[in-house]
């Protein structure tokens, strides 16, 4: 499989680079920062995880100098990139090309259905967890999984393929036709404790030791898991409910990444958590105060007007 990574970042690196050294693919990553390309180039990209820690001369370019066309391209960029990646790899993207998304928030499939036919585009979820030390730096820890199903109905020509390409990567590649439902847990957990980590500027273990700010979180996950269940998602609102307590009394330093986003100054995937929620609950019918209330003040916070 000739597989291109677009958004080669914490996600795209680790990916990319435990294919290509997995040998189950020939890989390239695609990005636009120059930092982390040419210290790619230079030095390998550094992977460290529970594995080890290693250099991997893996191909990297930029979207100019992409050559040829991929049987699969996977989507790492942050999700307020994802149109501006593809528009940027079009002459890449062939009529057989696949289109991968395991990137969070909700409506990654309609975006990729923008640049690719049902019948070629796969969404998905992972519990990977990375993290960019540095340019050509990226470090991983812990157990993880991807989940992926087809935006058509059916299991996809290539799940086979691309199962195979992912085993010698160390990386757990499953088929999964109710992915839908893990995508939309992992949203509820993300527009609950990314949000207002990011607000309040807090790490998880604040927001957790604070009943009102602690509160909101479970405010939000409920609400997201009733706009799931309406708009006929099997969602299990205990199970997220769950892995939040959970984060809540055991990441107590994590800064999630829309907090890391407002603290750098970059804008963050506020639009495809929170906002794509309080879209989706319009049409189901389902309210959303806090969700919606939380999405407006970090609108505010990450592009406040000049006045
Ligand atoms: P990141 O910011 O580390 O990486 C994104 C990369 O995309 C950057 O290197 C950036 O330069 C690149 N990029 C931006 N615009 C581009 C363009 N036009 N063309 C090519 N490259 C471009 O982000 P990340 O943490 O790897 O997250 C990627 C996605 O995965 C997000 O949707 C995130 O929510 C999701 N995710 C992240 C984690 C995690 O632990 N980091 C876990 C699960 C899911």
């Amino acid at each position: 499989l000739r597989i291109g990574v677009v958004g080669a970042g914490a996600m795209g690196s680790l990916f990319g680079g435990c294919l290509f050294e997995g040998g189950g693919a020939d890989v390239t990553l695609i990005d636009v920062n120059p930092a982390h390309i040419d210290a790619i180039r230079e030095h390998g990209l550094r992977i460290v995880d529970d594995r080890g820690d290693r250099r991997i001369h893996i191909p990297t370019v930029t979207p100019e100098a992409v050559k040829g066309t991929f049987d699969l391209v996977l989507v790492f960029t942050k999700t307020l990139h994802t149109r501006s990646a593809l528009t940027g790899i079009a002459g890449a993207i062939g009529p057989e090309t696949y289109l991968f998304s395991l990137q969070n928030g909700l409506e990654n499939k309609e975006t990729l259905l923008e640049f690719a036919a049902p019948d070629r585009v796969l969404i998905g979820v992972t519990t990977y967890p990375a993290d960019i030390k540095g340019p050509g730096h990226v470090e991983s820890h812990g157990e993880g999984v991807a989940r992926f199903a087809a935006a058509a109905s059916g299991e996809p020509p290539i799940a086979s393929a691309l199962i195979g390409a992912f085993e010698p990567s160390g990386l757990r590649l499953v088929y999964d036709p109710d992915v839908e439902a893990a995508i939309w847990e992992k949203v509820a957990f993300n527009a609950a404790l990314n949000s207002v980590c990011a607000i309040t500027r807090s790490t998880v273990g604040q927001v957790g030791a604070d009943e009102g700010t602690r509160s909101l979180v479970f405010s939000i996950v409920g609400e997201v898991c009733r706009t799931a269940i309406a708009s006929g998602i099997d969602v299990d609102t205990g199970h997220v409910e769950g892995m939040v307590e959970h984060a809540l009394s055991h990441h107590t330093h994590h800064k999630p990444s829309m907090l890391q986003d407002l603290l750098a100054g970059r804008m963050t995937e506020i639009e495809t958590i929170n906002g794509a929620v309080a879209r989706k609950a319009v049409a189901a019918g389902i309210e959303t105060p806090v969700t919606s209330v939380v999405l407006k003040l970090v609108r505010h916070v990450q592009s406040p007007p000049q006045v």
